[in-house]
């Protein structure tokens, strides 16, 4: 648990929040500002900041919720699609530094487009793979 932390803060009914699930180990929560309706938030109850932190364990936990929730809650809201998202960084649009993934339901026509792709130049997605091959060794 970290003071400073709004969704260690939720977890510990500190702060309000439209609670839909929790077990031992994860909590579920609606998104206050939902780009669709039914837009929720799992969270683990151990503080980890993003994605680089996370035991594997612990991110199996969430996605283990985030599987049990992600129909139900498309169910619920008609949805006819779901978005499941976690964002690592303020780059990536990361807000709270709390790990969480996004549950979002999706409907054809929504106005939320996907991402626009970029095609790679002449070549450049084989320097690509081999910079991110440096990596592993
Ligand atoms: P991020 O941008 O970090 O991936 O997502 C943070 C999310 O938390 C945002 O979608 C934002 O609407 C939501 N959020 C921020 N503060 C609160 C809060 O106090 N309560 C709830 N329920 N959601 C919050
Ligand atoms: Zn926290």
């Amino acid at each position: 648990m970290e003071n400073s932390c709004i969704f260690c803060s939720i977890i510990k009914g500190e702060i309000p929040a439209q609670k839909i699930f929790e077990d031992e180990d994860t909590f579920a929560f609606l998104d206050v500002h939902p780009i669709n309706r039914g837009h929720t938030l799992v969270v683990p109850k151990i503080h980890y900041a993003n994605i680089y932190e996370v035991p594997d364990d612990v991110l199996a936990k969430i996605m283990h919720t985030v599987r049990f929730l992600a129909p139900k809650i498309k169910q619920a809201v008609g949805a006819e699609g779901i978005n499941i998202g976690i964002n690592n960084d303020k780059a990536a649009g990361q807000l709270v530094f709390h790990i969480h993934a996004h549950i979002i339901p999706r409907f054809e026509g929504d106005g939320h487009a996907h991402w626009h792709g970029n095609p790679y130049q002449d070549g450049e997605i084989t320097t690509i793979r081999d910079i991110i091959g440096q990596e592993f060794k």
